[in-house]
């Protein structure tokens, strides 16, 4: 009975560096193996991990992992599935956990399938329920929190949302490094170039103040309503994912995993629903401001002031205020 984390690492330019959800990840493995008093180990996949694995070494862990294998160099489903199906079969978890990236998303359900199980994907938390872990997944948006639990033999499979565990929480130790070469054959697939996250051309971390615009704007001609907002306070303009995707606002402005993480004063969250994509890179804001339509939108949980109306009509009047205030 044991607890395996596959932690991810990647080399876009230079040596491998860790996605920074890795620690999250671990940081779980570590909480689940003191509530179910297993022990847990963790893995490094790819070419030239050594120094990655002896960075391991030093946390609170049974055994790391380092696959090493010129055909891990650059990712395909092929062999990273076919590499970690050795390592399950040599080591035997009974859980092994992922962080929720491109990546594990590609190749994860391959790499179940191919041990005849399933996958639970996007967890945002779990518990312990008679020594049962019980997985928290959310559904249509976030307004619902499903619990999952899993039937039939280990390995039972699992990968973590970005924000779901805290990185700082992973307890430091000190591990034996195993090396350990699996056995592959060239991938069918062609890696071709890697997916870069949001450039970082606009710092908002540094922002004091951030308005940041969802898909309740409607259309890239509305932008100057919050745009007003915004210069009103004083603050920098963000954006949920779809904002950006649309090319309404640029990509350095994308809030949430595959943007920036800001942590301003004020963050005035208008017409973004809160998935926990976004969540993740700005609830840790001090003061969360949300304007929606929806009641029931998830902003909400995290939202320390809400107003539930029209941002159309809501966003002048409060700019119209914020300026009278500032004569
Ligand atoms: C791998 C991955 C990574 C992702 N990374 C990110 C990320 O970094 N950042 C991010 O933001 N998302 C990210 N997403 C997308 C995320 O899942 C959501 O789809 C996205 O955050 C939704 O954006 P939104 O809230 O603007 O739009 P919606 O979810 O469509 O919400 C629009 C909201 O506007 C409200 N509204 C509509 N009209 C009005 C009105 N007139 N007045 C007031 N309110 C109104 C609605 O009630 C609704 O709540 C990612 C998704 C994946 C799968």
């Amino acid at each position: 009975m044991s607890i395996l984390v596959v932690m991810e690492q990647r080399a876009i330019q230079g040596p491998p560096a860790w996605n920074r959800m890795s620690w999250e990840t671990l940081a779980a493995g570590q909480q689940l193996a003191r509530e179910l008093h297993m022990p847990v180990s963790a893995a490094v996949l790819g070419q030239g991990v050594d120094a990655l694995a002896s960075e391991l070494a030093e946390r609170k862990l049974d055994h790391v992992y380092a696959l090493e294998q010129d055909l891990l160099k650059e990712y395909t489903p092929d062999t990273y599935t076919s590499a970690l199906q050795q390592l399950i079969e040599k080591v035997q978890p009974t859980y092994v956990i992922f962080p929720h990236t491109y990546e594990v998303r590609d190749y994860l359900p391959k790499l179940a399938t191919a041990l005849g199980r399933v996958a639970v994907s996007d967890v945002v938390g779990h518990r312990v329920e008679d020594g049962k872990v019980v997985l928290v997944r959310q559904l249509f948006q976030g307004k619902l929190s499903a619990d999952v639990r899993f039937q039939g033999d280990a390995p039972y499979f699992a990968s973590m949302q970005a924000g779901a565990y805290r990185a700082d929480q992973v307890e430091a130790g000190s591990a034996p490094v195993e090396k350990f070469a699996p056995q592959l054959s060239p991938s069918r697939t062609k890696p071709l170039e890697l997916f870069r996250e949001a450039a970082r051309a606009v710092d908002l971390t540094a922002a004091e103040i951030i308005v940041s615009v969802g898909r309740g704007i409607k259309e890239a001609d509305n932008i100057p309503i919050v745009q007003k907002l915004a210069d009103a306070l004083g603050a920098e303009l963000a954006a949920s994912r779809p904002i950006c995707d649309s090319g309404w606002l640029p990509m350095e402005r994308q809030v949430g995993s595959s943007g920036q993480t800001v942590a301003p004063k004020m963050y005035l969250a208008v017409g973004i629903s809160g998935a926990i994509q976004h969540l993740v890179g700005m609830k840790a804001s001090k003061t969360i401001v949300a304007i929606n339509k929806d009641a029931n939108a998830p902003i909400f949980e995290v939202a320390d002031y809400g107003i539930v109306g029209d941002l159309f009509q809501v966003v002048p009047a409060l700019v119209e205020e914020v300026q009278k205030a500032r004569q």
